[in-house]
C-alpha cells in the first residue's frame, strides 16, 4: 500500500483479496443484505494483499504500486494534472486498486466509484451514486490520460459535486446521450493533452482525433455542451480555474465565450436546423 506524495491518494494492490471476496459479495447481494455487501466492499478496497497469509504476489504488488505512482508523478508534473490532484478533498481518500488483465479484456476501461456508495433502491449493482472516498479500478496497461480522467471523477465525488445529468450530443448527425461528468472529464483530458503537446480527441464516446478548431466547431454546434460548460464554470472550481489560469492552446473553458459566439454565427446561418 503506497500513499502518493502529499495527496490523499493511496495505491493499493488488493487483487487477490478482492477476487477471494467476490463470491461472498454476490451472496450478500442476492440475500439483499446490501449494507453488509457495501461494508465488505469497503473493507476489501482498503486491505492490501500483503496482509494475506500466503502472500505470493510481491512482485505484482510492487509493479502495480510503482507503475501507478509513476503515472501519478507524470500527471503531477503537468499543471492541469497537478491542479486536479490539489483539488481532491483532503478529508477523503482516493483508493487506486488493480483491475486484472482478464477484466481488462472484457472492458478496456478504468472505473471510478464512491467507496461509501448510495445503495440502489432497485437492488441493482449501480454503485455510481454517492460522495466522499472513491475507488479507482485501474490497470497499468492503460495510459496516464485515462488515470487523469478517473481522477477528475474522484475529485468531483470527493467534493460532493458528482451528479449524473444527461446531455444530447449531435456528432455529425449521430445523436446520443452523454453524462455531463464524462463530458467534463474528457475536456479536462484534452486540456491535459494540449499542455503535454499530445493529440486531442473530439468527443468522449467516439474519441476521434481532431484539432482544436474542429473540436471548438463541434462544441459550437452543440448548445447543450456550451450550457454544460457555463454551468461548470459557475459551480466547479476546476472549470473556473481552467478558465482563468490554465495556459494551454486548447482550453474551451477559457474560450467559452468564443465558442458561444461561433454558435450564434451558425445559428444565424442555419436557423432552426441547428
Ligand atoms: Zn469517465
Amino acid at each position: 500500500m503506497q500513499k502518493f506524495a502529499d495527496y490523499p491518494v493511496i495505491v493499493n494492490y488488493n487483487l487477490h483479496t478482492r477476487l477471494r471476496n467476490e463470491r461472498q459479495e454476490t451472496a450478500l447481494h442476492q440475500a439483499k443484505q446490501y449494507t453488509q455487501e457495501r461494508d465488505l466492499i469497503m473493507k476489501v478496497s482498503r486491505t492490501s494483499d500483503a496482509s494475506l497469509k500466503e502472500f505470493l504476489w510481491k512482485q505484482e504488488l510492487e509493479e502495480f504500486e510503482k507503475g501507478v505512482c509513476a503515472l501519478l508523478q507524470k500527471i503531477a508534473g503537468c499543471p492541469v494534472g497537478r491542479k486536479v490532484l490539489d483539488l481532491i478533498n483532503k478529508q477523503t481518500t482516493v483508493w487506486i486498486i488493480p483491475k486484472s488483465d482478464d477484466e481488462l479484456k472484457v472492458c478496456s476501461c478504468a472505473l471510478t466509484s464512491p467507496l461509501n456508495y448510495d445503495i440502489p433502491k432497485d437492488g441493482s449493482y449501480a454503485y455510481g451514486s454517492g460522495y466522499g472516498d472513491t475507488v479507482i479500478l485501474y490497470n497499468t496497461r492503460l495510459d496516464d490520460d485515462t488515470l487523469l480522467h478517473e481522477l477528475v471523477h474522484a475529485y468531483r465525488y470527493s467534493n460532493k459535486k458528482y451528479k449524473e445529468s444527461w446531455l444530447m450530443v449531435d456528432n455529425d448527425g449521430d445523436k446520443y446521450r452523454q453524462n455531463i461528468e464524462e463530458f467534463f472529464a474528457h475536456e479536462i483530458e484534452n486540456v491535459y493533452h494540449s499542455q503535454m503537446s499530445e493529440g486531442l480527441t473530439k468527443d468522449y464516446k467516439k474519441e476521434e482525433p481532431a484539432d482544436k478548431d474542429k473540436i471548438y466547431d463541434f462544441l459550437a454546434l452543440n448548445l447543450p455542451l456550451i450550457n454544460a460548460m457555463k454551468t461548470l464554470l459557475q459551480h466547479d472550481t476546476l472549470a473556473s480555474t481552467a478558465a482563468c489560469c490554465f495556459a494551454a492552446d486548447y482550453n474551451p473553458f477559457r474560450d467559452c465565450a468564443e465558442i458561444e459566439a461561433r454558435y450564434k454565427q451558425y445559428k444565424a446561418m442555419l436557423g432552426d436546423d441547428l
